[in-house]
């Protein structure tokens, strides 16, 4: 506890010290890979929002814990988990393409949604091309969904290279009007708070590394 509390001391002075106001950059804590106990630790440590990356991990400790916290699914999700999480998800980060709006929209009508950007090119973190956005947010509106904002995973790579793809995600959401940008991870958040990131999501430098290694993007 007193550890978690010194590590988001930690991410909140390197949000700062990358030019981001505390105002308007949230800490989204990934508890994913951590048990439950991680999940409470963090809503003591006054984190009102956790990400999880699994549908069968999120629906487990959400209907374990007996604290209220705001889900965000992260990971990639198929059509075929929307059902069970639907009563858990608060924010669902991970819409990219129109069969799993159409799910998403049956099974928790007028949801909140961000649309999430490839821009690494990398098929199996999901997303949808940036060319394809626009269509993709249109179609999730025309269904009821309320699109808040963009998600996406950065590329692996030096900080100039994340930061291009970070600004794509910026230019974006600034053409579509969508106030929230969710990006920026424990390795690189810097370069996505210096493009505008509204939304960090950090999990190894909170929590320490996870059990069997999950990767990112799942
Ligand atoms: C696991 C994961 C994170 C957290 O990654 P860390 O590098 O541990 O901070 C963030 N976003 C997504 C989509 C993830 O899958």
């Amino acid at each position: 506890m007193i550890e978690l509390v010194a590590a988001l001391a930690r991410i909140r002075a390197r949000i700062e010290a990358a030019g981001g106001d505390l105002g308007t950059v949230r800490i989204l804590p990934v508890t994913k890979g951590h048990p439950t106990s991680a999940v409470r630790a963090a809503a003591d440590a006054g984190c009102a929002e956790v990400g999880e990356s699994y549908a069968q991990e999120l629906a487990g400790k959400a209907e374990e814990l007996d604290t209220d916290v705001r889900w965000h699914m992260i990971g990639r999700l198929q059509r075929n988990k929307v059902r069970q999480i639907a009563p858990f998800v608060h924010l669902w980060q991970t819409i990219d393409r129109l069969s799993l709006a159409g799910e998403v929209a049956r099974r928790a009508p007028g949801a909140t949604v961000l649309v999430q950007v490839n821009v690494t090119g990398a098929d199996q973190q999901g997303g949808c091309p940036p060319e394809r956005v626009a269509a993709v947010v249109e179609a999730c509106t025309d269904l009821g969904l309320r699109v808040q904002g963009l998600m996406a995973i950065g590329p692996i790579g030096p900080p100039d290279t994340s930061r291009a793809a970070f600004r794509i995600v910026r230019d974006l959401a600034d053409r579509l009007d969508l106030p929230e940008r969710s990006m920026g991870m424990s390795g690189d958040l810097e370069a996505a708070v210096a493009e505008g990131s509204t939304l960090v999501r950090i999990g190894t430098a909170l929590f320490g590394p996870r059990a069997g290694g999950s990767a990112v993007g799942n």
